[in-house]
């Protein structure tokens, strides 16, 4: 290698921090390969297998022949699907031209930001925080300044309507909603989310990016409301969703967007980008699609009912330990605990521990359990971690066993 290479980076990527979640996700993989007993908190993912039926439609239209390039913004079936899926489950009205078919949620997200936003023009996006730890860096690589809103853990991590209503500005470009939320748990009620569309109301060029990937995964009573099916906000809001968390299909990468409010004008602009990007969606999962969306209700359910079991136990188990203080989760499969109440002291090996970061690596290492440190969720999320249950239930009490014992373990209050 020579001393100084030519391939230095551009400004915008040299800044670009990595995926935290995916770190710790292969940090633990790493951990197995060697030989280590880790409990895995850390994946943001089902530990389900896609069902079957879905897998099968794949296999078919690979056989079938589907191998070739299809329309960027999705084959027409498939968009037909997910409108239909839309107006009658979400209330959104929408077509299959309101609707363009993305490689995964975060390409979705990714995409949308693109086409709204203009690097050098100071344009602010509200991010309601603790957050999605790939929102800060898809709003930065677009050009957008983010700012946060720190939702209270009393509240559930959830905004309240002055504080929205304080937050917009006349640089106020976007807002963006994530409910259920990851890393939170925790949704928005519908009326909550009235109270926030009542304030927009009042601020027409503010457009809402709601981000409902886990819209199928809730389990506190609390309904779900699509902001898209708002009247009065309904023509500028750009609902994003994908069957990576409900149908356990992350490793497909399937999202989409469905934005009715212009007559497919954006959509046009989404499908011109993606063009330039990926094309398509990998040909043969346009069927399994279809599938999902018609057939899936009863594999989705069996997977919602195991999620809020195991909500219920890693809730119980979290709430018992001294110190912790962690919302009930609603939706989603996260819990995302206070473990400030051990910042400043010792750990049972001996670390000390003045971070979410510390706290998290000193678990990994001397008790086998991966979390992930809250710190990339947003200012709040420092005094956190997230744990994901998206794992069997004798693996949730058998790693909350080992953090009880270890957190038992740790030096007294400074
Ligand atoms: N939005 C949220 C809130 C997420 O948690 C994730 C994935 O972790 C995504 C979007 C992206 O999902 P996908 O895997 O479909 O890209």
């Amino acid at each position: 290698m020579p001393a100084t290479s030519a391939l230095t980076l551009s400004d915008r990527v040299a800044r670009l921090a990595g995926s935290s979640t995916l770190a710790i996700t292969a940090r633990v993989k790493e951990l197995r390969a060697e030989g280590a007993d880790v409990i895995g908190f850390g994946a943001g993912e089902p530990d389900f297998d896609t069902p079957d039926f879905i897998k099968e439609a794949a296999i078919e239209a690979l056989r079938a022949g589907r191998t070739r390039y299809a329309p960027v913004a999705g084959e027409p079936a498939a968009r037909a699907a997910i409108a239909t899926k839309l107006r009658d489950e979400n209330h959104i009205h929408c077509e299959p031209e309101d609707i363009i078919i993305n490689v995964g949620g975060k390409h979705s997200i990714y995409l949308a930001l693109q086409c709204l936003l203009d690097p050098g023009k100071e344009q602010e996006v509200l991010l309601p925080t603790p957050a999605w730890v790939s929102y800060r860096p898809i709003i930065e690589l677009a050009g957008g300044i983010v700012r946060e809103l720190p939702g209270a853990v009393e509240n559930d991590f959830k905004i309240t309507a002055d504080q929205l209503a304080a937050a917009i500005s006349d640089r106020t470009r976007l807002l963006i909603i994530n409910s259920p939320s990851n890393p939170c748990g925790t949704m928005y009620s519908p009326e909550e989310l009235r109270e926030l569309a009542a304030v927009l109301d009042a601020h027409p060029q503010v457009v809402i990016l709601t981000d409902e990937m886990y819209e199928k995964l809730i389990y506190g009573g609390i309904e779900h409301l699509s902001l898209g099916s708002l009247e009065s906000i309904a023509d500028r809001v750009i609902t994003i969703g994908g069957l990576s968390k409900a149908y356990a299909m992350t490793g497909w990468r399937i999202g989409y967007t469905c934005v009715p409010g212009d007559d497919g004008a954006f959509i046009k602009a989404m499908t011109r980008l993606q063009s330039q990007m990926t094309s398509n969606i990998t040909s043969f999962c346009y069927p399994a699609i279809v599938e999902a969306l018609t057939n899936g209700g009863e594999a989705v359910e069996a997977m919602r009912q195991t999620f809020a079991q195991r909500a219920e136990l890693i809730h119980s188990r979290l709430s018992a330990i001294e110190g912790i203080v962690c919302p009930k989760p609603t939706g989603a499969f996260y819990a995302f605990p206070d473990i400030s109440a051990y910042f400043g002291r010792t750990s049972p090996k001996g670390a000390k521990v003045h971070s979410a970061v510390d706290f998290a690596a000193a678990l990994l290492d001397e008790a086998r359990v991966a979390v992930v440190p809250g710190d990339d969720f947003g200012e709040i999320g420092r005094s956190h971690v997230r744990f994901s249950f998206a794992c069997a239930d004798d693996l949730i009490e058998t790693g909350m066993d080992r953090f009880a014992q270890w957190l038992g373990g740790f030096s007294a209050s400074p």
